[in-house]
């Protein structure tokens, strides 16, 4: 976005000294013919003055020009021209032939025909200015990009993008199988006789904020070829059949500039399964098909490389992955601890940090943030460093940058009533507790009841581990740790609150996984069951969504249960973390431990 801003503003830049140039140019031409004017004023004499002049016989010669009102005078005893203008060249020629009959003998006349090009750069001169505006006009309807006929909307070019791979960090694999892609970008005479054949269409799976456009300019810089971007929600919003052309007009300039990279983002807007051809439906049909045009029209010695990001693949048309198509998929993942690691060490590089600062432990507490958010969170740690007027950035503000990215900004000034902060008191301090008793659950870092972003309090785990599988009883576990809230409100309390609604969609939303996805019920096995496709109940009957219900409920219930088991069992335990929570608002990982000693 700078980057751009930017350029707009050199372009504006531009734009205002072309002005003041043009201005100071026609300034001067038009200073030019005022000051030939003034001259001419000079040394013009009036008509009834030459007459006398002649009649006095001071006139050495006169010259006419033919079709010219304008008179030139030389005197006798002068060397300066005087001129003059006469309304008809008729009666003065036959004047002057009266004057030299009778009495002027030594006058001479001559006439002279007019010098053509003379003439034409005269009248040439005197539209000099009307043409210089025209000219201005037209210049600044172009660099405003008025009337250019050929941009595409929505496109944005670089012709150098400037990024390496080295300017990605981690996503090693990923880097090595694109960089293929670069050599042939580079030199693709040598693939092609080899005969190889090189994937036209490149798929990026991944959340946004992953890097996908990253990479896909790195492709485009280590290659030094231009990158032209568009992303697919751009065509939504666009008029009625607009899509389509828009398509075809981005690959006619791709063709026009290759070697390129073509990047179209969030392709998924275009490119989601055709079903019904119910109007916006329709509209994205035709994009689509137009996309699939070019695709398929590529020659085999076009060096242009379509590069798609998406984060939800599922929902592409098969048709868009069909050979020759987007036949190459690569998955870019969300940084992994070394991966988290790397990407600090790239962005604290312009940033002054304490020396205490580990960015492993940084790594180690930012589990599932993506690049974009741990690039962010240094921003937000330098911001905090600078509020608080540190010189360097502490650990104390990446702390709390990475608590003001993860649960929202602390809402100092929020006035909570007394029997809300006790509510939220047990109710964190139930989550606290019941995790503490299950094996699988990462230990807790802090408790507080200072309201952040939505919610009232909050419990912040510590994750050190990446996981890529879960196990179930991890999932099992997990459902109980986050109805320990609910149960902790209902034991101590003898009520329960709206707090807990965040708790319940998650728990349900992976209990319902449980099931539906992952295959572990015990009553429905390990199928995959997309209840909400009309063509899978078609296989398993209509039946199957009331089976899937009652085995989520069960997950949830037997998890609610356990919930309130553990607390009951531990009953002293909660009421001190509930009441150490109410007098000092947050405690620490060491503070909570201490509940559970001896
Ligand atoms: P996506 O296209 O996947 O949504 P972007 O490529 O736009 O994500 O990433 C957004 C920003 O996040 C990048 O401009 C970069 O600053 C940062 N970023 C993301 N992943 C990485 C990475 N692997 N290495 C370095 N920076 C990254
Ligand atoms: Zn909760």
């Amino acid at each position: 976005m700078a980057k751009k801003n930017n350029k707009d503003k050199k372009k504006n830049n531009k734009l205002i000294l072309f002005i003041i140039g043009a201005l100071i140019l026609i300034a001067a031409v038009v200073g030019i013919f005022a000051f030939q004017e003034l001259k001419a004023k000079e040394k013009e004499i009036s008509y009834d003055q030459l007459y006398q002049d002649i009649v006095h016989h001071q006139v050495e010669k006169i010259e006419m020009t033919i079709g010219s009102s304008t008179v030139n005078i030389k005197y006798k005893d002068s060397d300066d021209e005087k001129t003059t203008n006469i309304n008809s060249l008729q009666p003065f020629a036959e004047f002057l032939n009266n004057q030299l009959e009778e009495n002027n003998p030594e006058l001479k006349v001559e006439y002279k025909t007019p010098n053509k090009l003379m003439t034409f750069f005269e009248n040439l001169l005197s539209f000099l200015p009307t043409i210089l505006l025209v000219i201005l006009i037209i210049m600044i309807f172009k660099m405003q990009g008025i009337g250019e006929k050929s941009k595409v909307y929505g496109e944005n070019e670089e012709n150098n993008t400037g990024v390496k791979f080295k300017d990605v960090a981690g996503l090693d694999e990923e880097k090595n199988e694109l960089i293929e892609i670069v050599e042939f970008l580079k030199n693709p005479k040598k693939f092609q006789n080899m005969g190889a054949k090189i994937p036209r269409g490149i798929l990026l799976y991944g959340k946004p904020g992953t890097g996908k456009t990253l990479i896909a300019k790195a492709i485009a810089g280590e290659a030094n070829v231009p990158f032209i971007s568009m992303s697919g929600s751009e065509f939504i919003e666009m008029f009625a059949g607009l899509g389509a052309s828009r398509v075809r007009k981005l690959f006619e300039k791709a063709k026009k500039i290759a070697p390129c990279i073509v990047f179209i983002d969030e392709i998924d807007a275009i490119g989601s399964r055709r079903t019904s051809n119910s109007g916006a439906e329709s509209e994205n049909n035709q994009t689509l098909n137009q996309l699939l045009v070019e695709m398929d029209g590529f020659e085999s010695n076009e060096t242009i490389i379509v590069l798609a990001a998406t984060n939800r693949p599922e929902m592409l048309d098969k048709a868009l992955l069909r050979p020759g198509r987007f036949d190459r998929q690569i998955t870019i993942p969300a940084p992994d601890l070394l991966g988290r690691e790397e990407i600090l060490k790239l962005y604290v590089k312009n940033k002054k940090l304490a020396a205490d600062i580990d960015l492993k432990e940084i790594a180690g507490d930012t589990a599932g943030f993506t690049g974009a958010e741990l690039s962010n969170l240094l921003n937000e740690a330098a911001i905090l460093a600078t509020r608080n007027q540190h010189k360097v950035i502490e650990r104390s503000d990446i702390e709390a940058a990475i608590k003001k990215i993860t649960v929202g900004l602390e809402k100092h000034n929020r006035v909570v009533s007394e029997k809300d902060k006790k509510l939220t008191a047990y109710h964190e301090a139930g989550h606290a507790v019941v995790s503490k008793f299950l094996e699988t659950q990462d230990n807790v870092k802090e408790v507080s009841i200072i309201p952040r972003g939505l919610a009232g309090g909050y419990t912040m785990y510590k994750t050190n581990e990446d996981k890529y599988y879960i196990s179930k009883t991890e999932l099992e576990e997990k459902l109980v740790a986050l109805l320990g809230g609910r149960a902790a409100e209902k034991i101590a309390l003898n009520d329960i609150s709206t707090g807990a609604s965040n708790d319940i969609e998650v728990a349900t939303g992976i209990a319902r996984d449980m099931i539906t996805v992952y295959g572990m019920s015990n009553s429905l096995g390990p199928i995959s069951l997309k209840v909400d496709e009309p063509y899978e109940l078609q296989i398993f009957g209509e039946n199957i969504t009331d089976e899937v219900g009652v085995q989520v409920k069960q997950l949830v219930d037997e998890a609610y249960i356990k919930a309130q088991k553990i607390l009951l069992d531990h009953i002293d335990i909660l009421h001190n973390v509930a009441q150490k929570l109410l007098e000092k608002e947050t405690i620490s990982e060491e503070e909570f431990n201490g509940f559970f000693e001896n």
